[in-house]
């Protein structure tokens, strides 16, 4: 399909006129539609998906089932269909023709978007994924490229399951699905079976990067990011992006959870959340018991002077300027309530020397935090002792004197007994995949490092080769350990050079044969009057002729002259 694409009809009835986009399977083209006079868009297979069977049936089969959606924010599946072009046989997909630009675009070029944008694209991809799912289609690979924006702002899902096609059972960590993997749930980085909610996640990935215009994890390798996203915690929108709402940056941490069963439990109730800027307030009973909350819109001049006081806010997309004046006018007596509050409060905290506290819990803060979280609140804090645990880091804060809940007086010492964590052997992860490894590290309190990826003769892909610290070296809990991946064995075949045979001893003949990665097929033993008995006399392919790595060569071994032939074979076969 290289070359120009002029008066290319697909099955007498779509005519290709031109590239649209490129993708890791297919190629994306804009055609008409001779039998219905529209424009359509066809997605035709590489040639290189189109020789597996296996990989064409089901194929097949999802966009068969990708066919059955019919919801305006899906990209809509017409029809499949093959064809011999130029003696070819060519694999397509008819779909919508979407004209517009891909939500990967359109971040790129606005480098992030505001909270309304992404409100409306997020609401509309998720009304996408719940008609899919209320259908039993799990998209499986919802990332920015896969939404289409057509010129009406209408988000357009496309691909639906159709990853599932691409990437078997188990993930696979190559380069070709490189850019997939940033938004990939952990779930489906582990290769176990894969939900409704791992779209959600995947979603909360794309609204991470609609946010910040950054996607949440990143590394210089695919299995790096798979980890991350296995085991790391992505730094909060809020903190890279301030313009954020707080609605929004719940909504998107709360996709991004590792455990599917925090998240929410399906597309409708994101849908709920995301229409409802007091989607918050659900949350705030966690974080609440030292804070006053206070009602201000976002850019009102009368901030509380304690920042620390938590902020909610009523009103927070910034875009909609109608609403927010009306807004502050009903808030202000709220606010005026609200800081009457916060300066009552600050009296006692301050300017009353008797008044008592509640101890908070420190327990398993860093060490440094939870001096600060008691000097915060007018208490001394005072490190006793560090005990060696398995239950808590090193660093981290396991017993607290007097406890939490308890009532003290202002300027009362809190003593604090710090984790010196545990040293644990580094287990054995050579043959593990990472899913096991994890498990195998977390089970001594150890989590997974850096990862790079090498070729291995001896382990399949995916399969750990190499680990640093190795086996058995004694590591403090919560250290890392760095694994080496196997990519399966190196594919493209090295040449190498015969060297010369002739006239050596049959032994170095056969070390320069394994040398110089050739293989021995047939010896022959021959008399010769020339050479010398037990020297190399013709060697099937010649000195400095260069061939593939373990082609087989035959050799001709001297046994000498005629005389002493019959004797010298004797005692070579006993030997
Ligand atoms: P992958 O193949 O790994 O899923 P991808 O999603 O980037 O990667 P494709 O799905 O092949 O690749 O799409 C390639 C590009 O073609 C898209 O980025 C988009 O620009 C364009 N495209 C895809 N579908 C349509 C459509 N229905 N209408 C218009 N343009 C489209
Ligand atoms: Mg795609």
């Amino acid at each position: 399909m290289r070359g120009n694409m002029e008066k290319i009809i697909l099955d007498n009835r779509y005519e290709i006129i031109d590239q649209v986009g490129i993708g890791g399977m297919a190629k994306v083209y804009k055609a008409k539609d001779r039998l219905l006079g529209r424009l359509v868009a066809i997605k035709i297979l590489k040639e290189a998906y189109a020789e597996d069977d296996e990989f064409l049936k089901k194929f097949n089969n999802e966009a068969q089932s990708a066919a059955r959606l019919n919801h305006v924010n899906i990209v809509n599946v017409y029809d499949i269909g093959e064809d011999m072009v130029n003696g070819r046989k060519l694999y397509y997909i008819v779909m919508e023709y979407v004209e517009g630009l891909t939500l990967k675009d359109l971040i790129e070029k606005e480098g992030s978007l505001s909270n309304h944008d992404i409100i409306d694209y997020s609401v509309q991809i998720a009304q996408a994924l719940k008609s899919a799912h209320d259908s039993g289609i799990i998209h499986r690979d919802i990332k920015p490229q896969n939404i289409l924006i057509d010129k009406y702002g209408l988000a357009k899902v496309t691909d639906f399951g159709i990853a599932r096609v691409s990437s078997n059972a188990t993930i696979t960590y190559t380069s070709s699905i490189l850019g997939t993997v940033h938004y990939i749930s952990p779930e489906q980085a582990k290769g176990k079976i894969v939900d409704e909610k791992s779209d959600l996640y995947s979603l909360g990935a794309v609204m991470y990067e609609m946010a910040v215009g950054k996607v949440p994890f990143d590394a210089d390798n695919s299995v790096g990011i798979a980890v991350m996203h296995i085991q790391d915690k992505p730094k909060s929108v809020k903190d890279l992006n301030e313009k954020v709402s707080d609605h929004l940056n719940r909504i998107i941490m709360k996709l991004l959870e590792k455990d599917p069963a925090n998240r929410f439990s399906n597309a409708s109730q994101l849908i709920e959340a995301l229409e409802d800027q007091s989607f918050s307030l659900e949350d705030k009973k966690l974080e609440d018991t030292a804070r006053i909350p206070i009602v201000v819109t976002q850019k009102r001049e009368a901030k509380p002077k304690e920042d620390k006081e938590a902020v909610y806010i009523s009103a927070s997309d910034e875009n909609d300027k109608k609403n927010t004046s009306k807004s502050s006018i009903r808030i202000w007596p709220l606010a005026l309530l609200a800081l009457l509050l916060v300066g009552i409060v600050y009296f006692f905290m301050t300017k009353s020397n008797d008044s008592r506290i509640e101890v908070p819990t420190v327990i398993n803060l860093d060490q440094d935090m939870a001096v600060r979280e008691l000097e915060k609140r007018g208490l001394k804090a005072n490190i006793s002792r560090t005990e060696e645990s398995d239950q808590y880091d090193k660093g981290k804060v396991m017993k607290q004197d007097p406890e939490s809940s308890i009532v003290v007086d202002l300027g009362t010492t809190v003593n604090l007994v710090v984790s010196a964590g545990r040293e644990v052997p580094v287990p054995d992860l050579l043959g593990l995949d990472i899913s096991q490894a994890e498990d195998a590290l977390k089970e001594v309190g150890l989590t997974i490092g850096k990862t790079t990826t090498e070729n291995s003769e001896t382990y399949a892909k995916d399969l750990i080769i190499g680990q640093d610290p190795r086996v058995n070296t004694n590591l403090q809990t919560g250290s890392k350990v760095d694994i080496v991946i196997s990519l399966g064995p190196e594919e493209r075949i090295e040449n190498t050079w015969v060297p010369n045979l002739i006239g050596t001893s049959e032994e170095d003949a056969y070390s320069l044969i394994s040398q110089y990665k050739l293989s021995l097929r047939n010896v022959d033993y021959r008399e010769s009057e020339e050479v010398e008995e037990g020297l190399v006399m013709d060697q099937s392919i010649s000195q400095g002729t260069e061939v593939a790595e373990g082609s087989a060569i035959d050799l001709v071994i001297s046994t000498g002259k005629k005389e002493e032939e019959k004797e010298e074979e004797v005692v070579k076969n006993v030997d």
